[in-house]
């Protein structure tokens, strides 16, 4: 016989059939693992998507879902034996079902347990979780992935609605002349970590509104983030119009109308949809005014189930509800006319039995002002008990900005508290500097990561190894960045000799600052530029230079913001700031991750008081980086004199144009005379050591104060258990 016509012996197939096995269960341990964005702050499980196929994982956006779909289990198991992945895997598959399952040994279990019954549905129009899931355009978004992330960590129970927006925000490329372009990509449903929400009676739910022009119809997915349910409500199904149909595909697209129908979806839909999912909130978190409609379904829901007539209704239901607003700009305010209003309320408006002046009044500062539109802000102070802006001064600006809603009341008595933002620890921090963390903080840090006192074990770090971290971090983004820069030129198709300088763009042993945000025009990424000589002189110094990294998306309609990436872009033509001054295109949580990682010094400039918080310092604090920073938002209660830089004296002026100035001057000021001498200044084993006094003295005393941990401990004290627990005092936040 021929050796092919034997049988195979019984080992061989047993031992083909356990391969098989051995495959498909590893691979649905990885799916498994990608189907739970809980993988993103855990650097172990990043590591082992990544180890599959470094090459594919960065092209595919860090998706984990998509790479998965483009190999076969086979594929996988081989790659795994190479690696010997299988410990790994596994041991991170058995803890996320650990972590899924704790249910006793959480924060929440032992001080928030009168939410278990009842969690707390949280309302957002975007969120920031991971640049593989593209439903956020900046901090708002973030803030709420963050505000998520950490609800796991902490165990609350909390689900959290929002809207799918199958092309997200766009894709930003610029020209030849530094024009941003807006490309907007078709995310596939398949490649994200969701599925269809099933009702009580396990079948896919569709909600549908009513308006005066027709019913509008969402279906709802379902997202695990940690611990976590994300709702996203999604217009894109049969029944709706073909514009219906496209309503939820872009993040702040289209015009007022788009606005309005997709802010009625996410609060009118959100809690349709909660109710058909059978959860029945205890707390109604409505995180800036996009979702300010959700408190009218709800009080319709009291009426019909309580037999209570509207003022009864919400007054219980304002009981319930927290509401938070996030910007003094007045154009972050929406604002709709009467006929909006009652097109697309009108239904609703009828069986809540009140008039449409009722309803108008509810979105007025003065209810009978005929010339007042109908503002989201003002629904959401008047349908909600407690009320929070985000930073001490933002709530300072809030009460002002507000105070006639309270006409009898003195301004320090308006009943808007604050809570300011943090961010997720996990999510922002580096791996080496984590391991930092682990050797100089107490072993229980990341279960106590909002705690300050946790983070004074800081205060024993070896200098020069909190230096060596850092600079390898510097390397990093450095790399990053000039590989985007020849990305960027030969995209452009822009010669060889420019993408070959691209190469040696930066210097890794320069002062080297970041800023990174929306080109928002109050935000002034231009602002250096009004001392663009003298900076030119400091970029240049060729014993202390500086260098620039720039990244940050104008919205579409935003020409100023576009001219100010224009200019900053184009700087590259100029010989002074050439491979010292650079821009990075597309702007996202990835970018934002390299580069709050890597910089020396975090630089914000907002035209003051209009920075409500900034995040994204606070990344920045985590990993090092000293902020330099306009007194505004976070940094106007983080700054100490020795944790960071400050530009100017937390003043402004009446006249825009001014403050702009002084603040130019301040910055190129606060630049030349304290932060390039700590950082230049040198000890004998070649360490800046009063520079690395100030990176311990900011991770030491901002970190826990400014982590989302601390941020949702106190909304649960002082918003989540007084709402749910039927306490009727105001919220003293100040
Ligand atoms: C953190 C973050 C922001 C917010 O930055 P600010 O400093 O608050 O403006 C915006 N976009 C992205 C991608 C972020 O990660």
């Amino acid at each position: 016989m021929s050796p092919a016509a034997t049988p195979p012996s019984a080992a061989a197939t047993e031992r083909a059939n356990w391969t098989e096995v051995t495959a498909e269960a590893l691979y649905q341990k990885l799916t498994a693992l990608a189907s739970n964005l809980w993988w993103s702050w855990r650097p172990e499980v990043t590591q082992l998507f990544r180890d599959l196929d470094p090459v594919r994982w960065r092209q595919l956006d860090h998706n984990p879902i998509s790479l998965l779909r483009e190999m076969t289990p086979d594929q996988v198991a081989e790659r795994a034996n190479e690696l010997a992945m299988y410990t790994r895997i596994n041991q991170a598959h058995r803890r996320l079902k650990e972590y899924l399952t704790d249910t006793t040994g959480t924060w929440a279990a032992r001080e928030a347990g009168v939410l278990g019954a009842r969690p707390v549905a949280y309302f957002s129009a975007e969120f920031g979780m991971h640049e593989s899931v593209p439903i956020y355009s900046g901090g708002l978004g973030v803030l709420s992935g963050d505000h998520i992330k950490s609800a796991s960590g902490l165990g609350l129970p909390l689900v959290a609605i929002g809207l799918f927006y199958d092309q997200g925000y766009f894709k930003q490329h610029l020209d030849e002349e530094g024009m941003q372009g807006e490309e907007y990509l078709n995310t596939k449903v398949e490649n994200l970590p969701m599925q269809p929400a099933l009702g009580k009676n396990g079948k896919p739910i569709t909600v549908s509104i009513d308006t005066r022009g027709g019913a509008l119809k969402a279906k709802v997915w379902l997202m695990s983030v940690g611990r976590v349910r994300l709702y996203l409500m999604d217009c894109d199904v049969e029944g709706n119009s073909p514009e219906d149909r496209e309503l939820t595909s872009r993040l702040y697209g289209g015009d007022r109308r788009t606005r309005i129908r997709q802010e009625l979806v996410l609060g009118i839909g959100g809690v349709k949809a909660l109710g058909a999912l059978g959860i029945n909130p205890g707390v109604y978190h409505l995180n800036e005014g996009h979702s300010a409609f959700a408190p009218l379904e709800v009080i319709h829901q009291r009426m019909e189930g309580d037999g209570l007539s509207f003022d009864d209704a919400l007054r219980e239901v304002a009981q319930n509800t927290v509401f938070t607003t996030h910007t003094p700009v007045p154009a972050g305010h929406d604002r709709f006319d009467a006929d909006m209003i009652e097109e697309h309320l009108g239904p609703l408006r009828e069986k809540l039995g009140i008039s449409h002046q009722q309803l108008m009044g509810l979105g007025r500062v003065e209810p009978q002002n005929e010339g007042e539109t109908f503002c989201m802000t003002v629904i959401g102070l008047k349908a909600s008990r407690r009320a929070n802006a985000v930073s001490a001064l933002h709530g300072v600006v809030s009460r002002r900005m507000w105070a006639h809603l309270w006409p009898w009341r003195v301004e320090e008595e308006i009943p808007i508290g604050h809570i300011t933002n943090g961010v997720h620890v996990p999510s922002w921090l580096a791996q080496p500097m984590r391991t930092l963390f682990d050797k100089y903080l107490p072993l229980d840090w990341p279960q106590r990561m909002g705690d300050s006192r946790v983070w004074e074990g800081m205060y024993n770090v070896d200098p020069g190894e909190l230096w060596e971290t850092h600079n390898a971090l510097k390397l990093r983004l450095l790399d990053f960045t000039r590989r985007r820069l020849s990305r960027q030129c030969r995209r452009r198709g822009e010669d060889e000799a420019v993408v070959d300088a691209t190469r040696s763009a930066l210097d890794p042993s320069a002062l080297t600052i970041g800023f990174a945000r929306r080109f928002a025009t109050y935000k002034r990424a231009d602002l250096f530029l009004r001392r663009m000589d003298e900076i030119a002189d400091l970029v240049n110094n060729e014993n202390r230079p500086v260098q620039f990294i720039f990244s940050g998306k104008a919205h579409p309609a935003d020409e100023p913001g576009k001219s100010f990436i224009k200019r900053i872009a184009n700087l590259r033509h100029d010989p002074r700031f050439a491979g010292r001054v650079v821009f990075v295109e597309d702007y996202d949580i990835n970018v934002a991750r390299h580069m709050v990682q890597g910089v020396d010094v975090w630089l914000n400039n907002p035209r003051r008081p209009l920075e409500a918080s900034g995040t994204s310092g606070m990344k920045a604090v985590l990993n090092g980086g000293l902020n330099c920073s306009i007194l505004d938002g976070w940094w106007a209660e983080a700054y100490n004199g020795n944790n960071g830089f400050a530009i100017g004296r937390g003043t402004q002026h009446v006249n825009d144009d001014i403050t702009d100035e002084r603040d130019a001057q301040d910055l190129f000021h606060v630049l030349r005379d304290e932060v390039i001498p700590r950082f230049y200044d040198r000890d004998a084993d070649g360490l800046p050591r009063a520079w690395i006094d100030s990176m311990v003295e900011s991770i030491a005393t901002l970190s826990g104060r400014f982590s989302a941990h601390r941020m949702v401990t106190d909304y649960v004290r002082h918003c989540y258990l007084p709402a749910a627990g039927g306490v009727s005092s105001e919220m003293s936040m100040r």
